[in-house]
């Protein structure tokens, strides 16, 4: 095994692997130097205002609105008018229409928004263009499909819509959970409030400009800018019928006490903790290809991200030999490079809670390795990690880590390996990796997780409901489950 663990090559000597870089040009897309919100179809102008960086080099990238409650009032009756004007009462198939052209564009300009997500999220290119943007445009075409179905999915009901959605997303994936958010919203005939995150707001600001060449009705989608007091304003306001948040568990809490009484529809999609689990008669060379997709993908800025990992002890020594080897293989570096594995991190706050939380592993005897890795002087940078020698108590082995740092644990039966995979607060997702389907399947059923991934990690499809169970939060997105929130059923 210690032969494994040596670096196959130098890098740099002649006959080397390294991949010259191959930058995708930042010309692509446009930025403005200033945005306002996007309300009832037209710009708003900020009062307040801040700016948003690349984490990849803090080059600041533009000044955008931050929103106050008037700036949300403003927002929500926009939404509140465009219901009552028509969007709630129009058919299903010319809802559709909007939907599709929207998906359209997307699909035309996803270059462009593949650059502009990398560059003020800190995601490799490589993602942004290949995950994010395909996703977010199959989601539209998804619900733009459901739009003239509702009656069908509910039989000897009346569907209607709900009113106004108040849509508050994060920093991970800001374009692809704006359609997970806004595209079944609109199909079942809603209007929308959303805010992108403080650190993320470009994608949707620039999805703004989608919405105009779609020519949606003006205030169907209202977009504002702004920190968490944005969001609690949204959250808090009297004319919003439902709230739809993505986040950590500790705002979703919060805003679950906001609403308590309120009669708010609400869903929370929140943390976790995934336990990614490798049974002896896995196919090895696969299963570390997704225990590295499931905790590198996104710099494991992934609220399903497979952070644990949970290895049968008599293939212990195999797979974390390969892994160590696969690590070093990881390019680390410009998200705009086209060979980048894992980018940057997306803000100097989440930079330092993931060192504290590899701090307090160290601390608490975990065994850290980390491959030799060159990073980038300016930006925010975090070296793929691992850790060995992990109890369950321990704080990386318990907490939501958010960042590129996966903790290794062991198993010798199947029930030792649930009992720890469900040892924790959350319940988002997992993954089972072995050659036998009956063992999938008992696994599957005995898994307290929304989503149990089966050979492979981290798959997403609009069609397949996605969400959590205990502090992952509670409702589903995607798929038919994922309109269940946006419709109201009544009597036929
Ligand atoms: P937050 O939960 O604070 O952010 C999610 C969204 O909620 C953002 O748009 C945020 O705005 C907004 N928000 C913040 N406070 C409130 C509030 N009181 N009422 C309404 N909306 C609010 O996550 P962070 O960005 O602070 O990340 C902290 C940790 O959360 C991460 O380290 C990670 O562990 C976890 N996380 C989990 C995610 C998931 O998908 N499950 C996604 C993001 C984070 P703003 O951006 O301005 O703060």
């Amino acid at each position: 095994m210690a032969e494994l663990d040596k670096p196959q090559r130098e890098v740099g000597v002649p006959g080397d692997w390294t991949y010259a870089s191959a930058p995708e040009s930042r010309e692509i897309v446009h930025i403005s130097d200033r945005y306002g919100y996007f309300v009832g179809g037209e710009w708003l102008e900020p009062a307040e205002t801040y700016e948003t960086i690349a984490p990849r080099d803090e080059e600041p990238l533009a000044t955008v609105g931050q929103a106050t409650a008037e700036d949300v009032g403003r927002a929500v009756a926009a939404a509140r008018n465009a219901y009552a004007d028509g969007w709630s009462s129009l058919p299903g198939s010319e809802r559709a229409k909007y939907l599709f052209r929207i998906a359209r564009v997307l699909q035309e300009r996803s270059r462009e928004f593949a650059v502009l997500e990398s560059l003020n999220g800190g995601k490799p290119i490589k993602e942004s263009r290949d995950v994010d943007l395909p996703l977010a445009a199959a989601h539209f075409f998804y619900y733009a499909g459901w739009a003239d179905k509702l009656e069908y999915a509910s039989p000897n009901r009346r569907p209607r819509p709900v009113g106004v959605a108040a849509q508050i997303i994060p920093w991970n994936f800001p374009l692809l959970m704006l359609a997970w958010k806004i595209a079944p919203a609109l199909a079942a005939g809603n209007t929308v409030v959303l805010k992108p995150a403080e650190t993320t707001p470009l994608t949707a600001l620039l999805f703004c400009d989608v919405v105009r060449q779609a020519e949606l009705p003006p205030g169907v989608v209202n977009i504002v800018t702004g920190d968490g007091r944005t969001g609690a304003e949204l959250v808090s306001h009297p004319d919003v019928n439902k709230i739809a948040f993505t986040g950590s568990t500790e705002v979703g809490k919060a805003i679950q006490k906001t609403l308590a009484g309120t009669g708010k529809r609400l869903t929370l999609e929140l943390g976790g903790k995934a336990a990614n689990i490798i049974f002896d008669d896995a196919p090895l060379d696969q299963a570390v290809e997704g225990i590295v997709n499931g905790i590198y993908f996104n710099q494991g800025h992934v609220c399903c991200a497979g952070s644990r990992l949970l290895v049968e002890e008599s293939i212990y020594e195999t797979v974390v030999s390969k892994l160590k080897r696969r690590m070093r293989t990881l390019r680390v570096g410009d998200p705009l490079d086209k060979n980048t594995d894992v980018g940057a991190i997306n803000s100097k706050q989440q930079l330092d809670k993931i060192g504290s939380l590899v701090q307090a592993g160290i601390d608490e005897g975990a065994e850290i390795y980390q491959p030799p890795c060159k990073l980038p002087e300016r930006g925010y940078w975090f070296v793929p990690t691992v850790f060995t020698n992990v109890a369950q108590s321990y704080r990386i082995a318990q907490e939501e880590i958010f960042g590129p740092v996966l903790s290794v644990l062991t198993f010798r039966t199947p029930d030792e390996a649930i009992e720890k995979a469900n040892n924790t607060p959350y319940g988002l997702s997992a993954g089972v990796w072995t050659e036998k389907g009956s063992r999938i399947l008992a696994m599957a059923q005995r898994l307290k997780a929304g989503v149990v991934w089966a050979n492979t990690y981290n798959r997403f499809d609009p069609a397949s409901p996605f969400g959590g169970y205990k502090e992952s939060g509670f409702g589903r997105e995607g798929g038919r489950h994922g309109l269940g929130p946006y419709v109201a059923l009544d009597d036929a």
